[in-house]
């Protein structure tokens, strides 16, 4: 019997904030009977929205290729296998996989890391697409092997109360850092104080010049400020690179306040020979090497509860680019995902 899959396709390519009209909902028919051998049919449960995505609909050189236009929409899913015609895949296992913006994917397991399978007893299975999953490991990689902290020192984070923000501040708590975050609201900062246990955290919007903005963060930093985790670029970036420590380290995880196109400009380069800061971009997929260990790590800490995350959850596949534009709206606390069963 085949399947009818719905999905969502690039149409056309934005320029600033996308809307509705760059995607295209598509219906293709899929016949479980007719996989090719190694190939790995999913039912896609929850599927992931992250900001990567506004970059790769851009047609132009970045640290990956462009999304292609009329082929589904990239992004991680996590599911569970319908059929099969690989040995190590059972139906009814629970797995992950860079299923797209779809309710079914075919993946070919032969191709190394396309799909894992997944323990969706101890750990619920949508925190793969979050803690444990690629942005916890973002999290992972940017404080421990960019920032590498020392205990006792401070480490500053933007979009604090996000999927990557939330984890990068109580990993910092468990390894003796004082933990600052940086988001949006009250009550997305009364949620990273109170919720997730940062020291503090600071309503960047309450402090719309930058002048107030440092006010605010230095007094949350009183010893400054030695590990940058940023997410969100621009004012928030100058405001904590303002008060950086001599040899303070900045990884550059994020610059989301540029996806759009925004041009934003860093106030005082010059901070960066002076303070002899060392700043460093990194893209998670290129550190292979250290993802088991994260994984390990993320995994023990949310079974026992000393990792908490929140997950913002919207419902149907058609919910998709909404879920996806909220990211760029604030609207998000913690992982934005999609339900589709
Ligand atoms: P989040 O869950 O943090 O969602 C995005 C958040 O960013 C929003 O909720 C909003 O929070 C904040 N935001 C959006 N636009 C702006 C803006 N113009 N100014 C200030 N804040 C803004 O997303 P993720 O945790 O998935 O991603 C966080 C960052 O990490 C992104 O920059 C992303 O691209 C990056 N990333 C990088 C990876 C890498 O390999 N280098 C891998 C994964 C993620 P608020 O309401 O607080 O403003």
């Amino acid at each position: 019997m085949t399947i009818v899959n719905r999905r969502y396709v690039l149409a056309t390519r934005p320029e600033g904030a996308p809307t509705v009209a760059n995607f295209r909902l598509e219906e293709q028919t899929i016949d479980p009977d007719r996989l090719a051998e190694g190939q790995v049919l999913v039912r896609n449960r929850f599927l992931s929205v992250d900001p990567y995505m506004r970059g790769r609909m851009n047609d132009g050189r970045s640290y990956a290729a462009p999304q292609a236009l009329d082929q589904v929409m990239i992004g991680g899913t996590v599911g569970e296998v319908v059929a099969t015609r690989h040995p190590r895949f059972a139906v009814g296992d629970q797995v992950a996989l860079m299923g797209g913006w779809q309710e079914y994917a075919v993946a070919d397991a032969t191709t190394r890391g396309a799909i894992r399978p997944v323990d969706g007893s101890a750990i619920p299975l949508s925190a793969y697409l979050g803690p444990v999953g690629m942005p916890g490991i973002t999290a992972w990689i940017g404080l421990t092997r960019m920032i590498e902290p020392k205990a006792g020192e401070t480490v500053v984070v933007s979009a604090a109360s996000g999927a990557v923000g939330s984890v990068v501040g109580q990993l910092a708590k468990l390894r003796g850092l004082r933990a600052v975050g940086i988001a949006g609201g009250p009550a997305k900062c009364a949620h990273v104080r109170d919720e997730l246990g940062f020291d503090a955290c600071v309503d960047y919007k309450a402090h719309p010049d930058q002048r107030s903005l440092v006010h605010a963060l230095k007094a949350a930093c009183p010893y400054g400020v030695d590990g940058i985790f940023e997410n969100v670029g621009g004012t928030i970036l100058d405001a904590s690179m303002a008060l950086t420590n001599d040899f303070g380290r900045i990884a550059i995880c994020g610059m989301i306040a540029a996806y759009q196109g925004d041009p934003i400009p860093m106030a005082a380069p010059l901070l960066i020979l002076t303070r002899r800061l060392t700043v460093r971009g990194f893209i998670v997929s290129e550190h292979q090497t250290h993802w088991a260990t994260a994984q390990a790590e993320l995994a023990a800490h949310v079974a026992s509860g000393k990792i908490r995350y929140h997950e913002t959850v919207s419902a149907g596949i058609e919910s998709t680019p909404d879920a996806f534009f909220g990211l760029f709206e604030g609207r998000n606390l913690g992982k934005q995902l999609v339900r589709l069963y």
